[in-house]
């Protein structure tokens, strides 16, 4: 596993600036970054190239978030293809910067019934996946694991979708895989916690999935807080009972060769915890 950054570490000095922002990844161990357009895609068609050498010199790889203001779900037309037009942005310039996988928040229930969106959200997916063939953009597509049950976004409804797409896609150069963030699928229902329940996540990826799944495997894992609707912060490892370490043993146990981004509050320090307990291993 390669372990990410969210964002442009802490530590940096002075004013946020990417390719410094990289330097310091490299410096302080870890293994690249999570480009965070969460606000939004803030880096322009000329300067990929810069930050993809940059990357390649540092031998660093990047993953993609896709801004927040997302929802694939909604029954407002020109939202919709606003969502539709942030989750191409984000990945093509992902791809350009040399990128290996864009994950985003696919949308909410709102008044639909949970059939209802699956099918509204796997539509504007086509749709997403037809842009990018256009495109010749090559990477992976990864809707996120939720922690909200507002939120669209189970992990039995993200096995379904991506099997899915990955059989109805006309791209070749792209897959469907969920992004698995731990921490939201503990929030959404409180139960999954520990390591038989995080073996099963596994197992059903890799049925669903395979080899390639494995290898590609998005995966967020950080301290979480939540009540009854599901998740409510992100906190530092230290102040969550999430059992992290039984996720990182399963990265071991099924060979999973991916990313892993830690969205704590302490950027690189957990990042690099985690990093640390899972060269333990
Ligand atoms: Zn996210």
């Amino acid at each position: 596993m390669r372990f990410h950054s969210p964002g442009i570490p802490q530590s940096i000095e002075k004013s946020p600036n990417l390719l410094r922002g990289l330097e310091i990844i490299k410096k302080i161990n870890l293994d690249g970054m999570e480009l965070e357009f969460v606000r939004n895609v803030f880096i322009k068609k000329e300067n990929t190239e810069e930050v993809k050498k940059t990357c390649e010199n540092l031998e660093l790889t990047l993953t993609v978030h896709a801004p927040y203001f997302i929802n694939l779900a909604t029954t407002d037309k020109k939202k919709l293809e606003d969502s539709i037009n942030r989750i191409v942005h984000s990945a093509e310039i992902g791809f350009l910067c040399g990128a290996k996988s864009c994950c985003f928040h696919p949308g909410y229930y709102g008044k639909l019934s949970k059939s209802e969106t699956f099918k509204k959200i796997f539509d504007a997916m086509l749709e997403i996946d037809r842009k990018l063939a256009e495109k010749k953009v090559k990477i992976n597509i990864a809707p996120e694991t939720m922690g909200k049950q507002s939120q669209f976004g189970s992990f039995e409804e993200l096995i379904s979708m991506c099997t899915e797409l990955n059989t109805a896609k006309k791209n070749e150069q792209i897959s469907f895989y969920p992004c698995i963030d731990f921490s939201h699928l503990y929030a959404r229902d409180g139960k999954t916690n520990g390591y038989e329940k995080f073996r099963e996540i596994f197992v059903k990826y890799e049925d669903a999935f395979g080899k390639n799944g494995l290898n590609n495997m998005h995966v967020h894992l950080q301290g979480i807080e939540f009540g009854e609707k599901g998740e409510k912060n992100h906190l530092i490892l230290d102040e969550s009972d999430i059992k992290y370490k039984d996720v990182l043993k399963l990265l071991k146990e099924f060979n999973a060769n991916g990313y892993l981004v830690c969205e704590s509050p302490n950027i690189e320090i957990d990042t690099l915890r985690l990093k640390e307990e899972y060269m333990k291993l």
